[in-house]
């Protein structure tokens, strides 16, 4: 899939997931803005980037915060010129039973996977809508899908992403930009490095294809999204999750 003169945003692209969807879509052509809040890993990621011989510009940005997302969008338009795609990938967990679980971890997890998509998608949309064309890409998960206790905050963060992808489709769809979720299952990364071995065993007899995915997984999945080849679908949720939502 090709993605020569592209420009691709990747939230929370310098870790993780991120960081795979990052150095794929650069492997592919794009140029890629990528933004996270560690200095160092946007650094490193950056440079990475560059030896796909593709642009990168790396800046520090909380996403949840309104001020930022649109200071980010001003500095890729003056340094791209253009956006092409969009990856809604950064997000957190603050897990707890609903009966414990504290306001502000409620309101962390929401503004920070949640309020940043609909940031993000206003501060870019307008420039795809004047461009006729665009691919937005919301990382969302299974939780989000089928709900999980102890996760009242993430699962309810990633429901509503669906939510927003569908409506997102639905307004900008005579615009030729689509909008799609991607719905990771189990990947291994530093947001599930903390779960003990016992909690993974429990997981991988719960994925039909017996094993944990790996960044890649996602990153080929946004690819495809990315690319012309899915130009005739929008609004869609695809589980990438070794068939634990069947
Ligand atoms: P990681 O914890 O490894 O990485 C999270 C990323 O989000 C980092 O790049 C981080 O950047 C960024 N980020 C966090 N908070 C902010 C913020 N306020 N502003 C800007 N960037 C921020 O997570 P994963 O790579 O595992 O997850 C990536 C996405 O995939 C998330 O949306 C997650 O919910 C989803 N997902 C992951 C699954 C898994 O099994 N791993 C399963 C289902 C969904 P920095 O370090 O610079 O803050």
């Amino acid at each position: 899939m090709n993605l020569n003169g592209k420009v691709a945003v990747v939230t929370g692209g310098n870790r993780g997931i991120g960081k795979d969807i990052s150095l794929t879509l650069a492997k592919a052509g794009a140029s890629i803005a990528l933004c996270g809040t560690n200095e160092a890993t946007l650094k490193e990621t950056s440079a990475e980037i560059e030896k796909s011989s593709v642009k990168s510009l790396a800046v520090k940005v909380d996403v949840s915060k309104a001020p930022e997302v649109e200071a980010f969008a001003k500095t890729v338009l003056e340094t791209f010129g253009k956006v092409d795609i969009l990856v809604n990938n950064a997000g957190i967990t603050k897990d707890n039973l609903l009966i414990r679980m504290s306001e502000q971890d409620w309101d962390d997890v929401l503004s920070i996977n949640l309020k940043s998509t609909f940031l993000m998608t206003k501060a870019f949309v307008r420039h795809m809508m004047k461009a006729r064309q665009g691919r937005i890409i919301n990382i969302t998960s299974i939780v989000g899908v089928r709900g999980n206790a102890g996760q009242a905050n993430y699962a309810a963060s990633k429901a509503g992403m669906i939510g927003l992808t569908k409506t997102t489709a639905r307004e900008f769809a005579s615009r030729n930009i689509t909008c799609n979720a991607i719905a990771p299952g189990f990947i291994q990364t530093d947001m599930t490095k903390a779960l003990g071995d016992k909690v993974k065993e429990e997981l991988i007899q719960q994925i039909p294809l017996g094993f944990l995915g790996e960044t890649s997984d996602i990153a080929n999945a946004v690819l495809f999204f990315a690319s012309d080849d899915s130009r005739y679908i929008t609004g869609q949720v695809i589980c990438v999750d070794g068939g634990m939502v069947i």
